[in-house]
């Protein structure tokens, strides 16, 4: 509640329900999207969530795809409703934080939940925050970055999609001899505009290419709250295609690289 009802500031949630986001998707030229889950505290919420994406991607398979929220416990009930989700067509485990959610990743829960995405071949897309943010804002969780870098190291073989350019990890990739660390490792743009210089999209393509940035929005957060009161898809577009990418750099991230990695019609 905190995030999305707070009482003393003015929210940036925005809400969407099915219809509004097809109109919206039509209305920015956007032909696919791909739902991710919020990090739920419950898997009973989580649950919820993937029965609302299991109807939406169903009724419409060219136009949607999800991520399958997840709450990673001991008890293993979130690990066989992800594998039903999994089975039933969702691309990828997520958003996850662990912060939030109560877990770590050298938990045994979560060390059964890469074992799944490994088998399924699908990525896990997980919250990551800016340090200079988490200290600059009490409303950011901090997630410290070595810690990502320690998970690749401890799951080499699954695929990681970190939200909101990584908390800026990708300025890590220079690091000397981090190639192999940053294999699987890919990156999406979600909240962008919130949290980030709209120069990032060149200075992170320059550093690690166009081949592991995923267009993301975080709808239907207000990404623009002082221009648009309502969500949408357009402004967030205008902003990547105005990045100083090339057109082939924008094929690559505006849904060619979604498309291959997720297996998209
Ligand atoms: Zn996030």
């Amino acid at each position: 509640m905190k995030c999305v009802a707070p009482e003393d500031r003015r929210s940036i949630q925005g809400w969407a329900g099915i219809d509004r986001l097809l109109r919206d998707m039509d209305a920015a030229g956007i032909d696919h999207a791909v739902l991710l889950g919020w990090y739920w505290e419950n898997q009973a919420t989580a649950d919820l969530q993937i029965d609302w994406f299991t109807h939406w991607i169903r009724a419409h398979p060219d136009r949607l795809s999800a991520f399958a929220p997840i709450v990673p416990s001991r008890d293993g009930n979130g690990l066989e409703r992800t594998r039903r989700a999994l089975d039933n067509g969702f691309r990828g485990i997520g958003e996850l934080l662990p912060q939030i959610q109560g877990f770590t990743f050298k938990d045994e829960a979560f060390a059964a939940l890469m074992a799944l995405a490994r088998e399924y071949r699908v990525p896990t897309n997980l919250h990551v925050t800016d340090p200079v943010a988490a200290v600059r804002s009490r409303f950011q969780v901090p997630t410290p970055l070595e810690d990502f870098a320690q998970l690749f190291a401890d799951f080499p073989e699954n695929v990681f999609i970190l939200a909101h350019w990584g908390g800026g990890l990708p300025f890590h990739e220079l690091s000397r001899g981090s190639d192999v660390l940053f294999r699987n490792v890919y990156y999406d743009t979600a909240a962008s505009p919130l949290a980030y210089d709209p120069r990032i999209f060149r200075r992170v393509g320059d550093i690690i290419g166009s081949d592991r940035i995923l267009f993301g929005t975080d709808y239907p957060l207000l990404t623009h709250p002082r221009l648009s009161k309502e969500p949408g898809f357009i402004l967030d577009l205008k902003d990547a295609r105005a990045s100083g990418l090339s057109e082939s750099e924008l094929h690559h991230v505006l849904g060619g690289n979604a498309r291959r990695l997720l297996r998209l019609p």
